[in-house]
């Protein structure tokens, strides 16, 4: 028999604000155990939250992003469980009438676009952390931190839409693209910043209903997602085919062994006994708002690629790339201001720029090339001062001296020679040296041209114009 994965998937996204959703204590990563905490998010009784105004704009612009609708009444409510991370004994998380709903996502995944739905977007708090091994002192003991207690967390929820791990990780990419471009999220995943929950269930191929689902927990890279879900589902055919059930459960994903491993029988709703929590009113979120976060929005990542290759003729391809990150693609479009062609441009960005950067794992952000240098770089090309190859070298040493690109040629003597004069002496010279060739070309061998332009290349040490090398030597060995 044949299976079909159907795949769902939960992410928790971090918010990128200055202060906890319900308490003004700081929200930086790497403090010490619990410095960052007051008696709101320790849950001392008596201490009440008040809801921070900068997660709701943010939760508001990832809701407009994805393109759901914006609950104009929403609800907090308190999701009750017990765990040492946890002080106060329940979450306060939204349940019923979160802030967004009933969104959607386009992916696309080999030339083929596919809508996944996403039932809805809620705010809420993170937990603390436990920390075993080496605690005050302790060779084996194990503390809590409450640092990240209350940490502003959106969870985005979507519909069991995905069909294969591919799917997926298409569906998280796009995600993770908008909501850091949208700088509502740092998107460290190392840190935890954005890490996903994956339900997959099997179902006979051609059957409507679901099989029974195991949610896999925490996966906070896309390669282990990928390899999460595909253990998960091979897991789960193996099972049924060797007369067993799947059952509803919660599982872990170990990245060293690949496999998931039972943790402990997923929960329903229910146990959780969700209330509304009576110490935060009810969040009334007017069009006023709305529409001032869709203004204070930058344009999107698709709307961006779309305009790329629509206003500026890009290919998709190059769109695409560029448009990766919303810091590459102000990079790209800054670096266009000062020299506007938009494919020369690009193909360097694309190229060198992005070569350089992954070689010494550099972000765009730091790129010790300034656009406008670029910019300088591409213009001694375009006026003929130095070949695109030069270009490359001059590249380098931009990169390691930070010195500007006209500095560069002159200290090293790099401009192009174009003086037909100079270049027919070498000419000259290699057809004297190399007359066996000239005899084979001149009998029909063309492909040798592309010799001859190579040994005078590298006669002038990469200087000499080759258009004007192609030219000369043409009319040349024409004889
Ligand atoms: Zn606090």
């Amino acid at each position: 028999m044949k299976y079909q994965p159907v795949i769902g998937l939960e992410v928790h996204v971090q918010l990128k604000t200055d202060t906890k959703i319900f308490c003004g204590c700081p929200t930086k990563f790497g403090a010490e155990p619990n410095a960052q905490t007051c008696p709101v998010c320790l849950g001392l009784p008596g201490a009440l939250p008040v809801l921070n105004r900068k997660v709701v704009e943010f939760a508001i612009k990832a809701g407009l992003a994805t393109n759901c609708t914006i609950a104009h009444r929403s609800i907090f409510a308190r999701k009750n469980y017990f765990y040492p991370d946890l002080p106060k004994g329940y979450q306060i998380s939204q349940f019923e009438d979160p802030i967004c709903q009933q969104g959607w996502l386009d992916i696309n995944l080999d030339g083929q676009q596919k809508r996944i739905g996403i039932t809805r977007i809620h705010m809420e708090e993170d937990a603390g952390k436990l920390v075993h091994g080496d605690v005050s002192g302790l060779e084996d003991g194990s503390g809590v931190d409450l640092n990240r207690a209350c940490t502003p967390l959106l969870e985005v929820v979507s519909e069991p839409d995905m069909r294969s791990a591919d799917e997926a990780v298409a569906y998280l990419k796009q995600l993770y693209q908008i909501v850091t471009w949208l700088g509502i999220c740092d998107g460290n995943m190392e840190e935890g910043s954005f890490r996903c929950d994956a339900n997959v269930s099997v179902m006979p191929v051609g059957s409507s209903t679901f099989g029974t689902r195991a949610e896999i927990k925490n996966v906070n890279s896309f390669k282990f997602v990928k390899q999460a879900i595909e253990y998960e589902i091979e897991r789960q055919i193996d099972l049924i085919e060797d007369g067993g059930t799947v059952v509803q459960e919660t599982r872990l994903f170990d990245p060293n062994s690949g496999v998931t491993r039972s943790m402990r029988s997923k929960e329903e709703a229910h146990d959780y006994r969700y209330f509304p929590d009576p110490d935060l009113v009810p969040l009334h979120i007017d069009d006023s708002w709305i529409d001032q976060a869709r203004t204070e929005m930058p344009e999107l990542p698709e709307d961006r690629k779309q305009r790329f290759i629509t206003a500026l003729e890009l290919p998709e391809y190059d769109a695409e790339v560029l448009t990766a990150s919303r810091s590459l693609a102000d990079y790209y479009e800054e670096c266009l201001g000062f020299h506007p062609n938009a494919k020369a441009v690009s193909n360097w960005v694309m190229g060198e720029v992005t070569r350089n950067l992954n070689d010494s794992a550099t972000a765009i952000e730091a790129c010790p090339i300034k656009p406008s240098q670029l910019a300088e770089l591409l213009k001694l090309i375009d006026s003929g001062t130095i070949s695109g190859k030069i270009a490359k070298t001059v590249f380098d040493e931009m990169w390691k001296s930070g010195k500007p690109p006209k500095q560069i040629v002159e200290e090293q003597g790099l401009v192009q020679v174009s003086d037909t004069g100079a270049i027919e002496v070498i000419i000259d010279e290699i057809l004297a040296r190399e007359a066996g060739q000239v005899a084979e070309y001149r009998s029909g061998k063309d492909k040798l041209f592309g010799f001859f332009v190579g040994q005078v290349m590298k006669a002038s040490k990469g200087k000499a114009n080759p258009a004007v090398v192609n030219e000369m030597l043409l009319n040349k060995l024409k004889g």
